[in-house]
């Protein structure tokens, strides 16, 4: 296409853009997204004011469905059609709200660039590594900064028929990353964190069929808290401030873990050092989305919902899984044993991170005593118990600390420790019992 018959489109461009991109480079731009990247005038069009003009000036041209190039996701996507080369990908098994499902995972690239893929509904889906597909309907999400690529249940992959695809080199970094604790985030490598040792122990697991030691403990800075991991005996112990250079962080269900490889340096450093101790670090919802997940954080906000599964809830005597109708998913028909549980949505106005609130803090937040709800549950039905909790913790603020994790749906936390507006426990809940007495 000469460039002379561009003119329209450049018009159309720099009317969004303005002066923030001159003619020349705006020429240079678009021979490389139509001659180079060969992609349509539509999506030429995105690419630049997006690239030139943030991701907010997207919208004004951008229509409902649309194809494009991985170097031009912005990780808002939520219907878009990639073609792309699969590099890697691999078939896993997660466990999603307690049931186990398979998903394939890995990483495609095009001319433009490379990502990781996830398809949560495969079914029958099997990729071919090196082969090249179209992924359609997929939507994306920024995760470590970077985009990625998601197959939800209405994506589908197609095999692109003679196409043929140079793929973009994968970024290598070479220089250490100096961060923060609360900075550490799944897929990082090469970072560099100084904290002081809180808890260490060596433990024996088996790995790749032998016996041998871990090497694993919490560290800490004035930031948080992140469990480590090492192979060899580096002598580490509690109480020592260490600087480490060259570690990788892994992620468990969201919760970075900071891992000690065979090419990571430990110096222990001589210095007085102020690390988040017993408590925990505070942080927003928005905050602890952008990084996953972690341990012992801390959220305040508002209930603002809650979930089914929440009031007087069954265990299984044998594994403590919760247990609809007298079957445990692991044992079959057992006999239930009574416990109080609430999983509800907090909310601070930077976001909402799903809690599920144990025994003792469900009594301590709703003021509703296992032994009042199995009466409530008795005299009223179970039902009863979740609605009751509902009325006296919904548009309450509390404060609420535990491991956070992460998956498709979300971070949620698993609460250790909660407060709120003073509640006397027993107080309420021999009120509670005046009442249903009465009723009886
Ligand atoms: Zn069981």
């Amino acid at each position: 296409m000469e460039l002379t018959e561009l003119t329209p489109i450049k018009e159309e461009i720099k009317g969004v853009l303005g002066d923030k991109i001159d003619d020349e480079t705006l020429e240079a731009e678009l021979k490389r997204y139509l001659n180079d990247y060969g992609v349509g005038i539509e999506q030429t069009k995105r690419g630049i004011i997006r690239k030139y003009g943030g991701a907010d000036m997207t919208m004004v041209v951008t229509g409902s469905s649309v194809s494009k190039k991985i170097g031009e996701l912005t990780g808002s996507e939520q219907n878009v059609d990639i073609v792309a080369k699969v590099l890697y990908a691999e078939t896993k098994e997660i466990t999603v709200r307690g049931l186990a499902k398979q998903i394939i995972s890995g990483i495609l690239g095009d001319e433009t660039s490379t990502t990781q893929f996830t398809i949560w509904e495969p079914g029958s889906i099997t990729l071919e590594k090196g082969s090249i597909y179209n992924f359609k309907n997929c939507y994306t999400k920024v995760w470590n900064e970077k985009v990625q690529i998601n197959l939800g249940n209405r994506g589908r992959v197609e095999l692109a028929h003679g196409v043929e695809m140079d793929v973009a080199e994968r970024v290598i970094q070479t220089n250490p990353t100096e961060c923060k604790i609360s900075e550490l985030k799944e897929g990082q490598g090469n970072v560099s964190v100084t904290g002081r040792i809180i808890s260490m122990e060596a433990r024996n697991v088996v790995a790749r069929g032998r016996e041998t030691t871990v090497y694993s403990g919490v560290l800490a800075d004035d930031t948080g808290k992140v469990q480590f991991s090492a192979w060899n005996d580096l002598g580490l112990k509690e109480g020592e401030t260490i600087s480490i250079k060259g570690a990788y962080v892994r992620g468990w269900r969201g919760i970075p873990q900071l891992n000690l490889g065979d090419r990571c340096e430990v110096s222990r450093v001589d210095a007085v050092f102020d690390v988040v101790e017993s408590g925990s670090s505070r942080k927003t919802v928005a905050e602890i989305v952008k990084v996953g997940g972690g341990l012992d954080m801390t959220v305040e906000g508002l209930v603002v919902d809650i979930k089914a599964g929440s009031g007087l809830i069954k265990r299984c005597p044998q594994c403590n899984r919760s247990i609809l109708n007298g079957i445990c998913t692991a044992h079959g028909q057992v006999t239930g044993i009574n416990d109080l549980r609430l999983k509800i949505v907090i909310d601070d106005g930077t976001g909402a991170i799903g809690a599920i609130v144990k025994r003792q803090d469900t009594e301590k937040l709703t003021g509703i005593t296992l032994n009042a709800a199995e009466g409530l549950a008795m005299a009223q039905g179970e039902g009863v118990v979740a609605r009751e909790m509902a009325t006296r913790i919904l548009m309450k603020r509390i404060t609420a600390t535990g491991n956070v994790m992460s998956d498709d749906y979300g971070p949620s936390m698993i609460v250790n420790t909660t407060s709120h507006v003073e509640t006397d426990v027993l107080k309420e809940a021999n009120a509670l019992l005046d009442e249903l007495e009465a009723a009886l």
